[in-house]
């Protein structure tokens, strides 16, 4: 998306993916308790509405890292506003290439934003950041029945081709040594939470890029999204899966010293 039509359409949003604080709350409550010098890496945090809730429900400190600063700056200033800004480091990184050493975090949490890294290898990627026994939990679009109709497939298959149903997700973390201890979809309403906001600041959007080609074939193509959302909501959505670091090596590694 053109660099001020992205603008446009996020900037000041409440939450920059689908989710909700009640659904941050009870993935949280599916892990043992954190104590208070436990460590969260929230990854790409976005204005950090879920970084809040981590915060404040589990008394641990988090750092919240996105690779836009405008939405760092806003995570820092919520916290500052909710009395959190103790517990909360608002950072601006690329969630690919963490400054955290090895073995250093007791948690990982991602809402909305692994499909950017691809599910199995996000989870790869960042499971040595987790002390052995440590936890994850991340959500991502996923295939919710096992025929989704070819509307669905056909605009998915285009925007992200990596989506994947639920069983598979779940293997894809076990590869990436993880054992999935809970998952569940979450509610339609927390998609609108995030597509609402969005929807709603088209019209003067639309007059705003009048003339523009690009700009307003982008915008169809977010309408597209979000009417196919309308239409399809019990075929795919957002499934929060909750995981736990394994210690035994990954099944690559396996695979490996076998076959030496
Ligand atoms: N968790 C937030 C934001 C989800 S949107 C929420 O649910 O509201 C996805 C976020 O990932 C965006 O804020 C985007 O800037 C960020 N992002 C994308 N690629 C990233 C990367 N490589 N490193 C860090 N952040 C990234």
């Amino acid at each position: 998306m053109r660099p001020e039509l992205f603008v446009d359409l996020h900037m000041g949003l409440h939450q920059q993916g689908p989710g909700s604080d009640e659904e941050t709350s009870r993935a949280l409550r599916m892990l043992p308790p954190l104590g208070p010098d436990a460590r969260i890496l929230d990854a790409g945090c976005g204005p950090g509405r879920q970084t809040l809730v981590l915060a404040r429900d589990s008394g641990a400190h988090v750092v919240a890292v996105d690779l836009l600063p405008p939405f760092v700056e806003e995570v820092a200033r919520r916290a500052d506003a909710a009395g959190l800004a103790d517990r909360i480091e608002a950072r601006v990184g690329n969630m690919a290439e963490l400054d955290l050493a090895e073995g250093s975090l007791d948690l990982v949490w991602s809402e909305g934003a692994i499909y950017n890294l691809g599910f199995e290898a996000g989870l790869t990627l960042w499971r040595p950041l987790l002390r052995p026994g440590g936890h994850l939990a991340v959500t991502e679009a996923s295939w919710l029945v096992p025929e989704p109709s070819r509307m669905a497939t056909d605009f998915w298959d285009s925007e992200y081709p990596g989506m994947a149903d639920i069983d598979s997700n779940i293997a894809a973390a076990c590869r990436a040594g993880f054992e999935t201890i809970g998952h569940f979809a979450l509610a339609e309403s927390s998609w609108w939470r995030y597509y609402d906001e969005q929807e709603a600041r088209l019209p003067e959007l639309r007059e705003r890029y009048a003339g523009n080609a690009e700009a307003q074939a982008e915008l169809d193509a977010a309408q597209r999204e979000y009417d196919l959302y309308r239409g399809h909501a019990s075929e795919y959505g957002y499934v929060f899966y909750v995981c736990r670091r394994r210690g035994e090596p990954q099944a690559s590694e396996t695979v490996e010293v076998s076959a030496r």
